[in-house]
């Protein structure tokens, strides 16, 4: 895992155009800091999304050199991705909660995977598959309490605890967990949470009143886990607050929650230029220059991640100095107005970072583009290589 470069955010590595360090004490010592808050229950690490832009495999990797026994992923590709990257059983549960008809139902059973369920069909497809391979499955029941998105809905969720049980009887599947996520849980007050948590106590208890022993009850995402201790049961899934970036910026930032934020986003100058006042920037001219002054191109644009919406308003670091975006971002580029600063090429610009150099925050670029730090990170492209730092020997 070293590379060149193995110290820290501050250098991005040689000849590279711009790159996404990964801090992985970071992400250990987040992971303990959101321990400490759960008071005896287990932490999942959310790697969907290549972990949420931060890279699945390595996150997963050092999550569980960490000590993390449980890994959450959207789609069965995503699980099963984790397992061929030689995550098994025995060190991880996996579960994966984002099906659609035909799935890999197979493939996820003999990868040991455990499997969220929401609807008959679904539980209809399992049992195909369990019945093909001689694999009984690990499901997670999944009730939904006020999301509205997936999750079963109360009045179907009798009939398909009753249909779970009456498989597990038969011993093709085990029901091992029962569980639900939050709609507004970064709102503290929210009405729809008190409504969710008793939605949930009620889900859980007709389940266990009809013979479910579910080994992991969970509900808490990163904002309940840091503001809900009563939502926290056996197990809390964490994303976010994972990645070091508070869930509930309007209570508090990272630090105030013991979080420190996990990647950087650096770029390197790749020309400096004197231009005239009254100059346009960039497609459709939507920044002149105010008077005789520098120029700075910055060579990552919406095709890496940075959001279009960032177009006169996205902050960066560069030459000691706060900059805003001049004008439109680009597929591939965007510019920044140097004020007759004259920075050598090849300079870096800090487009976010953990903030301790004085560098826009992923939560300052959320504010920036009217999205949350969540977006930010996630896009991050495939085209920005990913340098880890400070991981454990694995
Ligand atoms: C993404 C996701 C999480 C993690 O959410 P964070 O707010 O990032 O912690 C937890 N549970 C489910 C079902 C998710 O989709």
């Amino acid at each position: 895992m070293t590379t060149a470069n193995t110290t820290g955010t501050a250098t991005l590595t040689e000849g590279v155009r711009a790159e996404a360090a990964i801090d992985l004490g970071a992400l250990r010592d987040n992971l303990a800091a959101l321990r400490a808050r759960t008071d005896g229950a287990a932490v999942m690490a959310v790697v969907k999304a290549d972990a949420y832009g931060h890279g699945a495999v390595r996150c997963a990797q050092e999550a569980v050199a960490a000590g993390v026994r449980w890994l959450g992923a959207a789609t069965p590709e995503e699980a099963l991705a984790l397992r061929a990257a030689g995550i098994g059983p025995e060190r991880a549960r996996v579960l994966c909660w984002l099906w659609t008809p035909g799935g890999p139902w197979a493939r996820a059973l003999r990868a040991g995977i455990d499997i969220s369920v929401s609807a008959q069909w679904a539980l209809d497809e399992l049992l195909a598959a369990v019945r093909e391979t001689g694999v009984p499955g690990r499901v997670h029941l999944k009730a939904d309490t006020g999301l509205g998105r997936n999750g079963c809905q109360p009045r179907e969720w009798p009939a398909l605890v009753a249909e779970a049980l009456r498989a597990q009887a038969e011993g093709l599947i085990e029901v091992v967990g029962l569980w639900s996520h939050f709609a507004a849980a970064d709102e503290p007050g929210h009405p729809s949470i008190q409504a969710q948590l008793d939605g949930f106590a009620e889900a859980v208890a007709l389940a266990e009143r009809a013979g479910v022993r579910p080994e992991v009850r969970h509900l808490a995402n990163s904002p309940a886990t840091l503001t809900l201790p009563q939502s926290h049961y056996d197990l809390v899934r964490t994303g976010l607050a994972m990645y070091g970036l508070s869930p509930v910026p309007q209570l508090g930032a990272p630090a105030e929650y013991g979080l420190r934020p996990v990647m950087s986003l650096t770029a390197r100058l790749a020309l400096v230029k004197h231009v005239p006042g009254g100059h346009g920037v960039s497609y459709g001219h939507h920044y002149t220059t105010p008077r005789e002054t520098t120029l700075g191109l910055v060579p990552i644009g919406y095709a890496d991640g940075i959001p279009r919406h960032a177009s006169g308003t996205g902050p960066v670091l560069v030459a000691g100095r706060r900059r805003l975006v001049a004008g439109r971002v680009a597929m591939d580029q965007f510019v920044v107005d140097l004020d007759g600063d004259t920075p050598g090429v090849g300079e870096e610009v800090l487009l976010f970072g953990n903030g301790e150099q004085g560098e826009p925050t992923a939560e300052d670029w959320g504010v920036a583009c009217g999205t949350l730090s969540y977006e930010i990170v996630t896009r991050i492209g495939a085209r920005v290589p990913r340098r880890y730092f400070g991981g454990s020997e694995l």
